[in-house]
């Protein structure tokens, strides 16, 4: 009985120590939710370290808890490789996301300017081709007003976001014409030049905003085709269209909240009702013109005969190029633009400005829209309420 008792015990034990070996390695085979160290892992650690190392900015600081995540940490295991495949080498990009964006300013366009005595406010269609191919090949890259608002901007890594605004509903800009009793835009206008010039050059954008008066009704964008066909065939391929006041007044001439509501929210109420419910969302200043200080706030918002006009951008008319939206000094009640080049070349022009928009100032973009990636010395240059959601990375 005490022989059995003993050989009980002792295989008790067994059992209790095999069950506990079955679950010891069940445990441990059940473990590695994360695969095991793959050839795509270790590129990614790679290239993240190679990001960090990397500056030639001089900072001696630890890497900031913005530090880009290394993309093995958020990705790994799962299709990384397209991340991997090409990564942004910020020593090499040296992006710059708190640098200058140039907003450009249009206004008339003509077939030969020995036919204009007008030397600031028009240029040719020649000469309009060969400054896009300049800006082009200068790594320019045309966003929307809308994306620059939100800083939304979707360029490649490298490359300088720019935006196209252009004043007056002039026909040069853009005009239609008939042809086999179908409407289409006149290649002999900017819009025409920008849509052969986006055949060759897709990549360049074709963006543009075009600040109206609809009190000048059917001269507005004169040719053929209705003012409301030449308004859907231009936003049918993107464009957009901004406020440019009924009348074309200089708002520094306007004494009451009244009078101003009428500038701003009649040419809104036109615009709503030519084009179902279509509202503005940014303004440019006649003249340049700012309204009197105690009126500003009714730039921004404001109501007339029951219309709703909201500008979450005002423009002004010149002459430096302007910081991005996300930036400290950004201000959306008076944005800076650079006006074209028109006959002669003059101070503050965009020929006057091209030299000088070298890429240490510039907006240099990461190819991400989603990120915001600073130099670290150029930190401070972001506001962080203004981000939205954006992450921001310094190197
Ligand atoms: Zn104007």
């Amino acid at each position: 009985m005490r022989r059995s008792k003993t050989f009980t015990v002792i295989l008790s034990a067994v059992v209790v120590s095999l069950v506990l070996i079955f679950f010891i390695n069940r445990r441990n085979n059940k473990e590695p939710d994360v695969p095991p160290l793959s050839t795509t892992a270790v590129t990614t650690t790679t290239v993240a370290q190679h990001t960090e190392t990397s500056d030639t900015v001089g900072t001696t600081q630890p890497a900031e808890p913005t530090q880009p995540a290394s993309p093995a940490t958020t990705t790994q295991g799962q299709t990384s490789t397209e991340e991997v495949k090409d990564p942004v080498d910020y020593s090499v990009i040296r992006p710059n996301e708190s640098g200058e964006i140039p907003i450009v300013m249009f206004h008339n366009f003509i077939e030969d300017l020995n036919s204009t005595n007008d030397i600031e406010w028009t240029t040719s269609f020649d000469e309009f081709e060969k400054l896009l191919e300049t800006l082009y090949e200068s790594d320019y890259r045309l966003i929307s007003m809308r994306d620059f608002i939100d800083h939304n901007i979707d360029v490649p890594a490298g490359k300088i976001p720019m935006v196209f605004t252009f004043d007056d509903g002039t026909p040069g800009q853009y005009n239609l014409i008939e042809v086999n009793g179908k409407l289409e835009v006149n290649p002999k206008s900017a819009v025409g030049v920008m849509l052969k010039f986006h055949e060759k050059h897709p990549d360049f954008g074709l963006k543009g905003i075009f600040y109206l008066n609809m009190d000048k009704e059917n001269k507005t964008f004169e040719g053929a085709g209705t003012l409301k066909e030449r308004l859907e065939i231009l936003l049918s391929y993107g464009f957009e269209v901004g406020n440019h006041t009924w009348g074309h007044k200089s708002l520094e001439t306007v004494t009451s909240k009244a009078e101003l509501n009428e500038r701003l929210g009649k040419n809104e109420k036109y615009l709503n009702e030519l084009m179902d419910g279509l509202k503005f969302y940014s303004l440019a200043l006649p003249h340049g013109g700012k309204a009197p200080e105690d009126l500003s706030d009714y730039l921004v918002k404001g109501m007339y005969e029951g219309v709703q006009y909201h500008n979450e951008s005002i423009m002004a008319v010149g002459y430096l190029p302007s910081v991005p939206s996300i930036h400290v000094d950004y201000n959306p009640a008076y944005v800076r633009r650079i006006r074209s080049q028109g006959k002669v070349e003059t101070r503050f022009d965009l020929t006057y400005w091209l030299p000088l928009m070298t890429r240490d100032r510039m907006y240099i973009s990461d190819g991400d829209p989603d990120t915001v990636v600073v130099p670290e010395r150029k930190k401070g240059n972001i506001s962080i309420e203004k981000l939205n959601g954006k992450e921001l990375i310094t190197y």
